[in-house]
């Protein structure tokens, strides 16, 4: 079957997903027309902020690709005081962003529960209620979730990270803390509680394959996900994976494939809130803006205080964490006009995908 073919097929199958993933020249084109035609139908030529603040890189965890991982000495922890994250949220709501993300590394107890609880109510409290918040902080139990969904957090980001199991074992050390099963059971118990629920992937990890990526999709179209962030996994010196760099994709095929992986995904799933991750502008100046072009609808400027940026590295040569907030507002609206969409302030941005889901169950 040829590309085009296949892009005007109904559903696509995993072996269609695989051929459109290795797509190349004309028919790569194609794939990119077809998903930012159906962006503009479906959602429009616009993009909604949220401002990210990445509170913590305190973590529980020990994934063996991430920058921030527990057995990493090399890297000054750091943990925000209320205040700051109350200013910098306040910032968001000044300056007309429709929601903040709370981000962080992944801890469980009852102190970080308390904690966000409070700082929820607080940041209601400050916008009248007006300011979205999405959760972005890692496994937790069902009533961590109600609770914090109770004090004001609507929309949560919980990256599946690969839904190969056997991938996930190798990219994961191989205890209770880091089980498949339960971030499959927090997604579950997130979309059952409510949430607008977002998942993704990283793209380009070792001894990944298309047929993986491909699955990758699939499983969110059958999850039925609100949200998706999904972005090229990049090297990191302090991780375990780092000892097979030289196995890797060439960062540019990296990059490419996540384009493909977004355009792929706004083609299977047309309503739902895409965001073009920070981890693309790693790789290529503009390439959160390649991503907003062919589908993506969801910026998310760094709000974090300047001094604590450097120490939030996931992966190497994450940009701007030499810039103020006030900067990345500014480099960000610049950019979105470069790929002809519009910045919608003071709105919350929600997943369509969503509101017909809830419709669809109360019907
Ligand atoms: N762990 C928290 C969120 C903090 S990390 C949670 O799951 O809620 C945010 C995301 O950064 C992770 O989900 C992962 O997909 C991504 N990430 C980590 N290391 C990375 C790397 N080396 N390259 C690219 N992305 C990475």
């Amino acid at each position: 079957m040829s590309v085009e073919e296949i892009l005007n097929k109904e559903s696509f199958s995993k072996e269609d997903i695989v051929l459109l993933l290795s797509s190349n020249g004309e028919d790569r084109t194609l794939l990119f027309k077809k998903s930012s035609d159906i962006k503009e139908k479906y959602i429009g030529n616009k993009v909604w902020f949220r401002g990210l603040i990445e509170f913590s890189n305190v973590c529980g965890k020990d994934c063996f690709y991430c920058g921030i991982r527990k057995g990493n000495k090399n890297l000054k922890r750091y943990n925000l005081s209320d205040n700051e994250i109350i200013t910098a949220a306040r910032f968001a709501y000044e300056n007309r962003y429709g929601s903040i993300a709370l981000q962080s590394g992944e801890l469980e107890s009852s102190a970080v529960t308390g904690r966000i609880d409070n700082l929820l109510h607080k940041i209601k409290e400050l916008s009248n209620g007006e300011l979205g918040v999405t959760l972005s902080v890692g496994e937790q139990e069902p009533e961590v979730y109600r609770k914090w969904f109770e004090a004001g957090a609507h929309r949560y980001l919980l990256r599946v990270e690969s839904t190969n199991r056997d991938l996930y074992s190798k990219i994961h050390p191989d205890n209770k803390k880091h089980d498949f099963q339960r971030r499959l059971d927090c997604l579950r118990s997130l979309q059952e509680i409510g949430y607008q629920t977002g998942t993704g992937v990283m793209i380009g990890l070792p001894f990944q394959t298309f047929n993986d990526l491909a699955g990758d999709l699939i499983f969110m179209r059958d999850f039925n996900i609100d949200m998706c962030g999904m972005g090229p996994y990049i090297e990191h010196a302090d991780t375990p994976l780092i000892k097979y760099a030289g196995t890797l994709l060439p960062l540019k095929e990296r990059f490419d494939l996540t384009l493909k992986m977004i355009a792929i995904l706004r083609i299977m799933m047309k309503d739902i809130n895409i965001v073009a991750a920070t981890a693309l502008q790693a790789i290529d100046p503009i390439g959160r803006e390649k991503a907003v072009k062919i589908g993506a609808n969801i910026l998310m400027p760094n709000i974090t205080p300047g001094k604590y940026r450097d120490s939030y590295k996931l992966y190497d040569n994450k940009p701007c964490t030499d810039d103020s907030a006030e900067d990345c507002q500014s480099c960000l609206e610049a950019r979105v006009s470069l790929a002809d969409a519009e910045v919608i302030y003071g709105e919350w941005g929600d997943s369509k995908h969503y509101e017909k889901r809830r419709r669809g169950a109360e019907a």
